[in-house]
């Protein structure tokens, strides 16, 4: 099968778990995972027509940002992001989906003002509450924003969360359907800062579930570009 094929077949699944929560399937964006997958992989993808592709490791996305792989698509940044490499991603990045501490949301608004721009976030949840998994803990998400109320070179646009790799179906639904509770939960409090529009959540293995819980962002990777070597 071909990438193409693959985004097809990803697009038909949207559609039917739209259809099954009552919801259009254009509110659903696709995001392609692009991790270890090349230039001409990307650009594949793009030509299929993906919403945005996401790459989670800087040194990958510098190297086929070089190799123009992202024309024609928003570029994301999905991955946990190190400070030290975050002056490489503000402003390349048309979204951040891992804003997970106070510390890199206040770095991100200097190098944002910096190039006179407001850069868009999510805010990362820890939602089953893991040690080993960075985001804020559900129950911190909003006094985390109010934190961060005051930065006024970022823009708060939606909430992220990757669940446990080995949770049963029955758990995943429950940890997109606390996602989806604390996203609505959020969009009625009104910070400077703050749209809640995106629910990001939702991988190869899920994403059907996800939108049933109300994701309306999706991040796709194998189930586009086939298996991988490492996560
Ligand atoms: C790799 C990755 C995905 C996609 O994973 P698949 O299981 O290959 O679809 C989604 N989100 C993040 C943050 C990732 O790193």
């Amino acid at each position: 099968m071909s990438i193409a094929d693959n985004i097809i077949t990803v697009r038909e699944q949207i559609a039917r778990a739209c259809r099954k929560a009552g919801r259009r399937p254009q509110e659903v964006l696709l995001v392609a995972a692009a991790k270890q997958n090349g230039a001409t992989a990307v650009r594949e993808a793009i030509k299929a027509g993906v919403d945005a592709v996401g790459e989670n490791r800087v040194n990958e996305l510098l190297e086929k940002d070089g190799a123009g792989a992202y024309t024609g698509a928003p570029l994301h940044f999905i991955g946990h992001l190190q400070r030290n490499k975050a002056k490489q991603v503000v402003g390349r990045a048309a979204l951040i989906h891992s804003a997970d501490s106070f510390e890199l949301v206040s770095l991100i608004n200097a190098l944002a003002a910096q190039q006179s721009i407001v850069q868009e976030l999510l805010c990362e949840i820890n939602i089953a509450r893991e040690p080993s998994k960075s985001g804020i803990a559900p129950g911190e998400a909003d006094a985390f924003l109010h934190r961060c109320a005051a930065f006024s070179s970022v823009r708060f646009v939606g909430l992220m969360a990757i669940p446990p790799a080995e949770a049963s179906e029955s758990e995943l639904r429950r940890f997109f359907s606390r996602m989806n509770k604390l996203f609505v939960d959020i969009g009625t409090k009104k910070y400077d800062n703050n749209n809640m529009q995106y629910l990001s959540m939702g991988m190869s293995g899920d994403f059907g579930v996800a939108i049933e819980e109300g994701s309306n962002m999706v991040r796709v990777g194998s189930a586009i570009f086939g298996s991988r070597s490492y996560e």
